[in-house]
């Protein structure tokens, strides 16, 4: 009730102060990946957007356009072919009046080549505008739900292409915007389906009794995994519900406990477990300012957030407790990114989870991917306990005008763990509305 009364006096002032009112976002009602309605493919063709109309037609509930007249779910721009720097006007005449027929919650979708793999000083320019392009449309269009990504399409790629561009177009993304994510070449044995693509797999999720762990084991169960949630003792009965409801297994265990590795590598092996995939979404904050921050909340922070999923990673894949092929994705955080006043121990421990993805990703070991998701604002209660005012703007600093859900983070994070996305490794994605604060 309180939350009703605050968000409808909130919105009130917002809009007296001539705050920009939000769009309510379009979300996956269950469904696992979803793109209905008419998608415009334009820009220069090349073989990406052949292979993509090729895939996109076999998709229910999808119409590739081929006329003027229809509302728009979505622009599909590639930019991958584009050679001149003269050729940008390509944008100005295809997407600019494609965008009078987009709808709200639409998707505008843009390819672009890797600037290391152009041949000139003229193609790098006008594979580089793309960036600013898409990064400014996003901020123009998000008040209508509306978002604007890029894909950066290294040399070689072919079908692993097709995960990211589904991710993109569907409701999954509703609020990924003002993104750049890079997509590499990877051999892929297929294309998941659209219903279940995590279908037979094991996943296991750290900090899963509630906020955002909760969602993202609801949504691996609900995309076919079978979902171990490990939280602190003093959650095991919510933990062993939730987990009972999604026919799922639960652990008690403190990961921030030295022996936690040993303990957690020994229940997998005594349960005949091996991980297709791997969720460190447990996090504490301890905010206090730095001159003033004991030495037990500098520690707990790092301790929680940081040491222990190293020393898990380390112990199951030296106990070769991640098959091959494995997903393991790290929740990071937009303040991790960006710095912020009071958190200079959770910054440094989800900046540092970037560094250290970033590396593990390069190894490649046994195939196995790394990718981070940094949530910018989102509604759980780690964000309920701040003051309403610092609250209320953190909401609403973002190109969508609105906190996302756990669920926002949940879908990246399931978009990561498809058997099929390993061409994204290394990746650094904000499922933020496009935060206007952060590098
Ligand atoms: P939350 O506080 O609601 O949930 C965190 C969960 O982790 C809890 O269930 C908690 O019991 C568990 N946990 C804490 N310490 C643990 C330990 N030592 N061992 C095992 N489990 C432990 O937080 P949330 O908002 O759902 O955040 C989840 C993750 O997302 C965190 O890593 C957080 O830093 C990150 N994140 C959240 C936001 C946001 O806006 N909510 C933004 C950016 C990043």
């Amino acid at each position: 009730m309180t939350s009703l009364v605050n968000t409808f006096l909130t919105s009130k002032v917002a809009a007296w102060c001539g705050i920009p009112q939000a769009t309510p976002l379009l979300r996956p009602a269950g469904e696992t990946q979803s793109i209905s309605g008419h998608v415009l493919i334009c820009g220069k063709a090349s073989e990406h957007s052949e292979l993509l109309r090729q895939h996109l037609q076999t998709l229910a509930g999808l119409v590739l356009d081929n006329s003027s007249a229809n509302p728009l779910q979505a622009i599909l721009f590639d930019g991958i072919g584009l050679q001149t720097t003269a050729e940008l006007d390509l944008i100005l005449e295809q997407v600019q009046p494609a965008l009078r027929r987009l709808a709200k919650n639409g998707r505008v979708l843009v390819l672009a080549r890797a600037i290391e793999d152009v041949a000139n000083a003229e193609t790098a320019a006008a594979t580089a505008a793309l960036s600013g392009f898409v990064r400014s449309l996003a901020k123009e269009l998000g008040i209508f739900g509306t978002t604007a990504n890029l894909l950066v399409v290294h040399q070689g790629v072919q079908q692993s292409l097709i995960p990211a561009v589904e991710f993109f177009l569907s409701k999954a993304s509703a609020y990924v915007s003002g993104q750049v994510v890079p997509v590499r070449h990877a051999k892929l044995s297929g294309i998941c389906d659209w219903i279940q693509p995590l279908s037979g797999k094991i996943a296991l999720v750290t900090g899963a009794s509630r906020g955002i762990g909760a969602a993202v084991a609801a949504t691996l169960s609900r995309q076919g995994a079978t979902v171990v949630g490990v939280d602190v003792a003093q959650t095991e009965q919510q933990l062993a519900a939730l987990m009972a409801g999604l026919k799922g297994k639960s652990l008690a265990l403190d990961i921030s406990q030295h022996n936690s590795a040993d303990v957690l590598s020994d229940w997998l092996t005594e349960q005949g477990i091996i991980l297709d995939i791997l969720v460190h979404n447990a996090g504490i904050t301890r905010d206090k300012l730095f001159y003033k921050m004991s030495g037990q909340h500098w520690q707990q922070t790092l301790d929680v957030n940081l040491r222990a999923v190293q020393r898990i990673d380390q112990r199951l894949m030296q106990s070769n407790q991640i098959q091959p092929q494995g997903r393991v994705v790290l929740l990071s955080s937009m303040n991790g990114l960006a710095g912020q006043k009071g958190q200079t121990n959770y910054a440094s421990s989800k900046a540092a989870l970037v560094g250290y993805c970033q590396f593990m990703a390069k190894q490649h070991k046994n195939g196995i991917t790394f990718n981070a998701v940094a949530p910018g604002f989102i509604e759980t209660q780690m964000t309920a306990v701040m003051p309403m005012l610092p609250r209320e703007i953190g909401r609403r600093l973002n190109s969508l005008h609105q906190a996302g859900l756990p669920e926002d983070v949940a879908q990246a994070v399931a978009f990561f763990a498809r058997p099929d996305a390993a061409g994204l490794n290394g990746v650094v994605l904000r499922v933020c509305g496009q935060c206007f604060i952060g590098a």
